[in-house]
């Protein structure tokens, strides 16, 4: 087991590393924005892990030389890898769609790098010491710059054929009414999905603008 175990959040606004000790306990966290652009990006997380790996005084565990410190990489992404092709899919940085991430993370770090849906990752997290601890089925929900969920089973994630199992921003909300429409337009190329009301941006809009809730009382 590696020394130190470093996390990344991956968001569509920052990039986030946390790094836990051998004990699971916290050592560092540091946060920096995210340049949102590829290759910005991969250079972004390059440079956080070898500052954090510097200050640490650890290499990468698969470079680690007998009595040196080691650390291991995780990575969660919003958007996921697809089985067949390898590159990511799904995710609401859409400048991330289609890029070998995982790859060019390995080369650009010199390191195996794990990476993981963030939905997925949180629903771990929850099921293994969080708010879901002690149960079997696990299902996590975020809700960010988008809308995501996982399924852990078992303590295992469970990703599906396609890598999307749990993935449920897509789906049309349901029992849409007359004066609701046109429906707002996704990313992804639908119409009214749930990730367009059930997402940060979109319920401050909700909250700011005039809505149809109920004032009265
Ligand atoms: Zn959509």
């Amino acid at each position: 087991m590696a020394d130190y175990r470093l996390g990344i959040d991956f968001g569509g606004t920052k990039i986030e590393i946390a790094v836990l000790d051998r004990a699971g306990d916290l050592q560092l966290r540091e946060r920096v924005p995210n340049p949102g652009i590829y290759e910005e990006a991969v250079i972004a997380v390059r440079d956080l892990v070898a500052s954090v790996d510097q200050r640490l005084g650890s290499v990468a565990s698969n470079l680690a030389k007998p009595g040196q410190l080691s650390s291991t990489l995780g990575i969660g992404i919003p958007g996921s890898i697809s089985p067949e092709t390898g590159l990511i899919k799904n995710a609401n940085a859409t400048w991330l769609n289609n890029q070998p991430f995982g790859i060019d993370l390995d080369r650009a770090l010199n390191r195996s790098v794990r990476v993981e849906n963030d939905a997925n990752c949180f629903a771990l997290s929850e099921a293994a010491d969080g708010a879901g601890a002690g149960n079997r089925t696990v299902f996590g929900i975020i809700i960010g710059t988008g809308m995501g969920a996982g399924i852990v089973v078992d303590g295992k994630v469970i990703g599906g054929r396609h890598s999307i199992a749990g993935e449920w921003g897509h789906t049309p909300l349901p029992w849409t009414r007359l004066e609701e429409f046109p429906l707002p337009k996704c990313f992804c190329g639908n119409e009214g999905c749930l990730e367009r009301y059930l997402c940060g941006p979109e319920l401050a809009k909700d909250w700011k603008g005039v809505g149809h809730h109920n004032t009265a009382g």
